[in-house]
């Protein structure tokens, strides 16, 4: 069964690129122009993923997200025509995946699309899998403690406060900074710290979950966590 995309976007020249492309990577798509139709479709559920234009006549496409993100996790890539850090930041930060800025090779979004799509397993095949599994790490706050497959981690506590803000936002990239003020490490430390933490980490949760690595570095940027499901 391919995949189920769902396309908002009201500019139909790149819409029906988009769906050339996407069809060609046998996923199917489903276009809309309005934020409102997409959002009444995107509640019916069934997609494995929204492609979301930033302008749309009725409304842009990050208050949509805002909207879809208090009911469903579903992937989200922005098409975006401006430029500016802060779009794409308010972008990732509302929930979203991915952006690709306009004009864009409909054919590289569909390879982003193909990834996002292998990264979180496909949400519409594979009957007789459970829809929800256990997170692969899963923080429980108010006992300052988290499991990696639900086994608990001996963390101190930078090496907790970092997992945790890692953990609270997956694939987003936090700079050393970040990590920094989140652990409480002094400024005066050196962001080297954050690294020998990490690397720590890294070591703990490789113990559990020895096939994956899920903390990514980010050369020059920082590190992310993987949205790791099983
Ligand atoms: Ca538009």
């Amino acid at each position: 069964m391919p995949a189920s995309i769902l396309l908002v976007e009201d500019d139909r020249p790149i819409a029906e690129n988009v769906i050339l492309a996407l069809a060609r990577e046998n996923l199917d798509c489903r276009h809309v122009a309005l934020a409102a139709e997409g959002l009444a479709l995107l509640r019916g559920g069934g997609f494995d993923l929204a492609i979301l234009d930033v302008g749309l006549p009725d409304g842009n496409g990050f208050d949509l997200c805002r909207t879809l993100r208090g009911f469903s996790d579903v992937p989200v890539i922005f098409l975006t025509a401006r430029s500016d850090e802060i779009d794409r930041v308010v972008g990732l930060e509302i929930g979203a995946d991915d952006y690709v800025l306009k004009p864009f090779s409909p054919r590289e979004l569909a390879a982003r699309v193909k990834t996002i799509l292998r990264r979180v397993g496909g949400r519409n095949g594979n009957a007789g899998e459970p829809a929800v599994s256990p997170h692969f790490i899963e923080v429980d706050a108010e006992r300052a403690r988290i499991t990696c497959r639900g086994q608990p981690l001996d963390l101190s506590r930078s090496e907790y406060l970092i997992l945790k803000t890692l953990a609270a936002r997956p694939e987003k990239v936090f700079s050393r900074a970040a990590l920094m003020d989140a652990a409480g490490l002094a400024e005066a430390s050196l962001e080297r710290s954050v690294d020998t933490h990490i690397k720590s980490l890294r070591a703990k949760l490789a113990a559990r979950a020895p096939d994956v690595d899920p903390i990514q570095t980010h050369r020059g940027l920082g590190y992310s966590l993987t949205r790791i499901t099983t």
